[in-house]
């Protein structure tokens, strides 16, 4: 679907709203070099009684869009009714959205309308950080002989406090990548961002990571947008986002070394970010199992807990390929470091 040298860009609305938004914000973006338009024509909303989509009169602006511009046309689609009427209107390419790839009954029902067609197909992770259901929709779709797919990392839901609309979760594209690394692999930084401001640093962010692409929100108007006016570019701050991504080429060997070794340790650094603030959220329930053991009276070592808990390490480091004694070896010294905290709390008066 991609060519390799450049990132694969998808722009466009979250919404197409009327003919005149979609011919102007398309024929504005493709004056800056965006050859594939986006434009929901369904939405899934959270709430009713918000705009839930123009219907299908919009695939009409899209056939446009692709007859008058030249553009490749994408839109969402979460059923097959959607599936039938974006295959009529000649849609170029269809992605499933967030919320629908956590439903494998809608994936199934999707995949199962898309059987015997050649319409290359995105699917966005699932609104959770849930690995397996994302690979799930793939395997859904391969069973029914589509094999023209590729992912978009959009980012999770979370019930933590972050600046970010929805939470990066990294390590669950870089999973993904590793299961199939055959895929073509989009980000989509603006629902990630859930504002224009963050577009930009996570849009380099995904490149540094090996995102093949983007896929951002763009609106003529964003302050009238009827759906996610905060997060969506102008047309000309796609360009300036465009001209402002440092993209890493394979000029020659040397060059190619370089970039895969950076791709490589921006992913270590998020894994490893990842891993100190595990250990941070893993010494805060140890401290709160100090003050309920202090309260209840009892010893801070109880050897059976520890010698279940260091068995069921070693059989997961087995299986994920590691060598269980250095493993051991490094819980070894998280226990130490829990136990000592422990005390601290015991003995504090
Ligand atoms: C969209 O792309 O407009 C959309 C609804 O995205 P998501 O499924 O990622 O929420
Ligand atoms: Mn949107």
């Amino acid at each position: 679907m991609f060519d390799s040298d450049r990132p694969y860009i998808i722009a466009g609305p979250c919404s197409a709203e009327s003919e005149e938004q979609v011919m102007g914000t398309a024929t504005a973006l493709k004056a800056v070099g965006v050859g594939v338009f986006r434009a929901g024509i369904w939405k899934p909303r959270t709430h009713p009684g918000c705009f839930e989509g123009i219907g299908e009169k919009g695939l009409d602006w899209l056939r446009r869009v692709k007859d008058e511009l030249g553009m490749k046309v994408c839109t969402e689609v979460a059923s097959f009714r959607h599936v039938e009427a974006c295959l009529k209107a000649g849609v170029d390419i269809l992605w499933v959205g967030a919320r629908t790839t956590a439903n494998p009954f809608l994936v199934q029902e999707i995949a199962k309308s898309l059987a015997g067609t050649d319409t290359p197909v995105l699917i966005k992770n699932p609104i959770s950080p849930d690995l397996e259901l994302w690979a799930g929709a793939v395997e859904r779709f391969r069973r029914q002989g589509v094999d023209d797919l590729g992912l978009i990392h959009r980012g999770c839901t979370t019930s933590k406090k972050i600046i970010y609309r929805n939470s990066p979760e990294w390590h669950v594209a870089v999973g993904m990548k590793s299961r199939f690394p055959e895929l073509p692999f989009l980000c989509d930084p603006s629902h990630m961002a859930g504002k224009s401001e963050y577009v930009a640093e996570l849009s380099q962010k995904a490149l540094d990571l090996g995102f093949d692409g983007l896929m951002i929100e763009s609106h003529r108007d964003p302050s009238c947008a009827l759906s996610d006016a905060a997060q969506q570019l102008t047309p000309d701050g796609v360009a300036a986002l465009l001209s402002s991504l440092k993209v890493r080429r394979n000029d020659s060997d040397e060059a190619g070394y370089r970039a895969a070794i950076e791709t490589l340790r921006a992913r270590i650094d998020v894994i490893d970010k990842e891993i100190v603030e595990a250990l941070g959220e893993r010494m805060e329930v140890s401290r709160e199992i100090g003050r309920i053991k202090k309260e209840s009276n009892i010893s801070i070592i109880q050897t059976l807990r520890w010698e279940s808990l260091m068995a069921g390490v070693r059989a997961d480091a087995a299986a994920h390929g590691l060598d269980p004694d250095d493993i051991a070896a490094i819980f070894d010294r998280i226990h130490g470091a829990s136990v000592a905290e422990q005390n601290r709390i015991i003995e504090d008066k």
